[in-house]
């Protein structure tokens, strides 16, 4: 039976969460310290350990580190709610090994949600035996701007952005680009009547990153567990325009209508783990607030960021980061210091490439970047695989076929043994350890 251990000093609170668990089908233990906590979860190894955490100073989230660092409880789901005003902690509950984050007060019926979707079984386990010694990285969407089908572009493809990371029993979808309707197909022919846990990153809330979730089948079948993060839009919250291009005049279907289980989380910058999966993020130089994703897994590490310009500093949320405007400056520089540790010695690295050196100068400052400097900091980087990404909506199967020589004839003359593709779509690369 599914277990949850609730470490919380409220009693009538921490009571009226366990009744809702109990009723749910949940066998619950309770206690009020997190002493008790650690004692109650050694004995009885619950599956999530939902602790509202008062305490203060620099070890305030110690309790997570001794949950996460003791063998006996691997694969325990820790879910930390701190009190109101306290949004700010999400990054340090989260790097010391939290899964999720939430700010009182939280109705009991999202916390309940949210314990639910988290105890999901890893849909790794029913996977064949290698995948669990395999990260596979699959191209769903690679294409930047607007979907651009035809002709032209039936070698690369011309859905928009969307990946999917398997690793360690995870299931991980980098962006929700209309790549993400071909992804829904399959993982319901996959899965067929069992429950499907999946985890959605989102970089930002430009269209052609979320425009394809409306399509995306699972989250119409009340037995899937999909959650997804982000950092709050630009200007509203992530649940506001998730909601928002589901609304009447766009579409038929209100996102609050979506039969399967669906929980938005907020992040802050920083550092967390989908099960042993860790995740880093970066803001990135582009309009509004956008995120980069640095992966590591039992196999290898994958940086994904598909909208970047990395050697020019214009954009708000770099620049609260580092300070001064345009190439050359000191900030500029710093920016793309950032970018190149973010995604320094990766295996894999999908960068946003969108244009060519003659078309980035009438282009600088757009927020997206120039093949030549992308090529650049990843052999700086030493990353061992470069993936060009975020293709322009204009630029034809030659054109990104001529991109590609001009990266490799750069990776040669700098004498680097970097891999160079194309980001393309139904393409995917697999990491081993050696
Ligand atoms: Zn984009
Ligand atoms: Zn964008």
């Amino acid at each position: 039976m599914n277990s949850v251990l609730l470490i919380q000093q409220d009693e009538p609170d921490r009571e009226a969460l366990a009744r809702h668990l109990r009723h749910a089908g949940w066998h619950v233990w309770e206690c009020s310290t997190r002493e008790e906590g650690l004692a109650l979860a050694r004995q009885h190894r619950p599956a999530v350990v939902l602790w509202h955490a008062t305490t203060q100073g620099e070890d305030r989230f110690e309790l997570c580190r001794d949950l996460r660092s003791d063998p006996g409880l691997a694969g325990v789901r820790i879910i930390v709610v701190r009190g109101g005003g306290q949004a700010d902690d999400q990054p340090l509950a989260m790097a010391s090994g939290a899964d999720a984050f939430a700010t009182a007060p939280v109705a009991p019926a999202d916390l309940v949600r949210l314990i639910t979707l988290l105890a999901v079984p890893s849909p790794g386990a029913a996977d064949s035996a290698n995948a669990a010694h395999e990260t596979v990285v699959r191209f769903w969407g690679v294409r930047g701007s607007i979907p651009a089908p035809g002709r032209g572009t039936l070698e690369y493809g011309g859905n928009t952005s969307c990946i999917e990371v398997r690793a360690d029993g995870e299931i991980i979808v980098l962006d929700s680009g209309s790549g993400i309707r071909l992804l829904g197909h399959e993982l319901a022919s996959e899965f067929k009547v069992r429950p499907l846990r999946l985890t959605i990153l989102i970089t930002h809330t430009h269209w052609d990153h979320i425009q394809g979730f409306p399509f995306f089948l699972p989250a119409y079948d009340r037995k899937n567990h999909i959650r997804i993060l982000g950092h709050e839009g630009a200007r509203e919250s992530l649940t506001r325009i998730f909601s928002l291009q589901m609304e009447g005049p766009f579409f038929p279907i209100d996102f609050k209508e979506l039969p399967g289980h669906i929980v938005i989380e907020e992040l802050q910058n920083g550092e967390f783990s989908i099960g042993r999966v860790r995740v880093r993020t970066v803001f990135t130089n582009h309009p509004g607030a956008c995120l980069g994703y640095r992966l590591t897994t039992d196999q290898g590490t994958i940086a994904y960021l598909p909208d970047n310009e990395p050697c020019y500093l214009v954009h708000p949320q770099a620049r609260a980061q580092l300070g001064e405007l345009g190439r050359g400056s000191s900030a500029a520089q710093a920016q793309e210091d950032l970018t190149r540790e973010f995604i320094r010695g990766a295996e894999v690295v999908i960068l946003d490439s969108q244009y060519d050196a003659r078309e980035y100068k009438s282009r600088m400052g757009w927020g997206h970047g120039c093949v030549d400097d992308v090529v650049r900091l990843a052999i700086q980087a030493e990353v061992q695989r470069l993936y060009l990404f975020h293709h322009d909506p204009d630029h034809d199967d030659a054109k990104i076929a001529s991109m590609v020589d001009q990266a490799r004839s750069l990776a040669a003359a700098h004498k680097s043994p970097i891999v160079i593709e194309a980001a393309r779509e139904g393409g995917q690369c697999t990491l081993r350890r050696p």
